[in-house]
């Protein structure tokens, strides 16, 4: 048994079940056994892969977008470029790279990266080393200041949320507790909620209420609202609310049992992009999107930037280039490009934004 499953067992057994928020959080950022917390959890030899660590061009898509965001704002001569959850520092560095085309962006930029794991941390110092200096933050508040542009990719999948079952009694927390033997099991709570937060719903239907990425968002909607710039969100998820359990864990690059070895599997849930598209409008930000990853990427010249790295590469690199679009652009079965969808929030007074003047989703599902 894992440090943290032993760990997590006395706890229960000592203090009762878990809401799904509380597990979610001790088995991703425990400071001793959370699974971001000890490790490089990216790539082949690790859980699994995200659209950076798949292609460079990802981040110059998104390099571009802030160039481009940025001269919209009036090129403020200083602004904070904030980047949560960085990963490996692949995406900020192919970021910077791309949108020194823009003349100026580069300079005004502070880069600003939050970021829990210090494993992560010191990855990201190695990735980004004679290219940027950033500021390291534990949370988002403290790195927004000022005009801001926000990027976040695969995060909110990230954060923890709580799940309600429907039942006879109304709706009941979903629990981690713990069978006869002793092992990690789902149950629900003893009691019903009180109905008037929650909306209805059928029989047996499961509700997630995601509340740090709601808090999350409309921080961030709040604070570019009132100061300037916009935020990006990527991340795998739907654009229409629905109901559902959409809590997984991954490991090595296959799906596993999510209570079965907390700390050691990476745990997510699709973010549901028309609640923080919600938030981010009470927040006071205008909202763009959601739109798939596959045309976002698409409108802002990925074939394009694919063909012009194809040309100067080897048939080998060539054949890289062509899967590594495909990756990210086609459709559910082999691809993110429909999984996954983009969600802008922006001060008000901006124009539309490139990957944006495209059909509104949920038209098309
Ligand atoms: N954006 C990167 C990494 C995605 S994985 C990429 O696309 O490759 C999720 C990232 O979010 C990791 O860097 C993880 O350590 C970080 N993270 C998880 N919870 C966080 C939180 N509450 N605040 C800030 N970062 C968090």
């Amino acid at each position: 048994m894992s440090a943290l499953k032993a760990e997590l067992v006395r706890l229960i057994a000592d203090e009762g079940p878990l809401p799904v928020s509380h597990y979610m959080a001790l088995a991703l950022s425990h400071p001793q056994h959370g699974y971001y917390m000890t490790r490089d959890p990216f790539g082949a030899a690790g859980d699994f892969t995200t659209a950076p660590e798949i292609s460079q061009m990802f981040g110059e898509m998104l390099g571009l977008w802030a160039g481009h965001l940025w001269q919209a704002m009036g090129a403020p001569p200083r602004f904070a470029l904030v980047e949560i959850g960085p990963g490996r520092g692949t995406l900020m560095a192919d970021m910077l790279r791309a949108a020194r085309i823009v003349p100026g962006f580069r300079e005004a930029a502070c880069v600003h990266l939050v970021e829990t794991s210090p494993v992560l941390r010191e990855i990201q110092k190695e990735t980004l080393a004679g290219k940027a200096e950033p500021v390291w933050h534990d949370r988002a508040e403290t790195a927004l200041e000022g005009p801001a542009i926000v990027i976040a990719n695969e995060l909110l999948d990230a954060l923890p949320l709580d799940q309600f079952v429907m039942t006879p009694e109304g709706w009941r927390q979903r629990l981690v507790g713990l069978d006869a033997e002793g092992e990690l099991v789902f149950g629900l709570s003893g009691h019903a909620e009180a109905q008037a937060p929650l909306p209805p719903g059928p029989m047996g239907a499961v509700l997630e209420q995601p509340h740090a990425a709601l808090a999350l968002v409309s921080r961030v909607a709040g604070h570019v609202g009132r100061f300037g710039g916009g935020a990006l969100f990527l991340d795998y998820g739907s654009a229409e609310t629905g109901f559902g359990d959409t809590l997984q864990a991954m490991r090595r690059h296959a799906f596993v049992d999510p209570l079965s070895g907390p700390g050691d599997a990476d745990l997510t849930v699709h973010v549901d992009f028309a609640r923080m598209a919600q938030a981010g409008l009470r927040a006071g930000a205008a909202a763009h999107g959601p739109v798939r990853q596959g045309a976002f990427l698409l409108a802002l010249g990925l074939a394009e930037r694919a063909q012009a790295l194809s040309g100067k590469a080897s048939p080998e690199q060539a054949q890289e280039i062509a899967a590594a679009f495909d990756r990210l652009t086609a459709g559910a079965a082999t691809g993110m490009g429909d999984l996954f969808k983009v969600l802008a929030l922006t001060h008000p007074d901006l124009p539309p934004l490139p990957g944006f003047d495209l059909h509104r989703l949920p038209e098309q599902g």
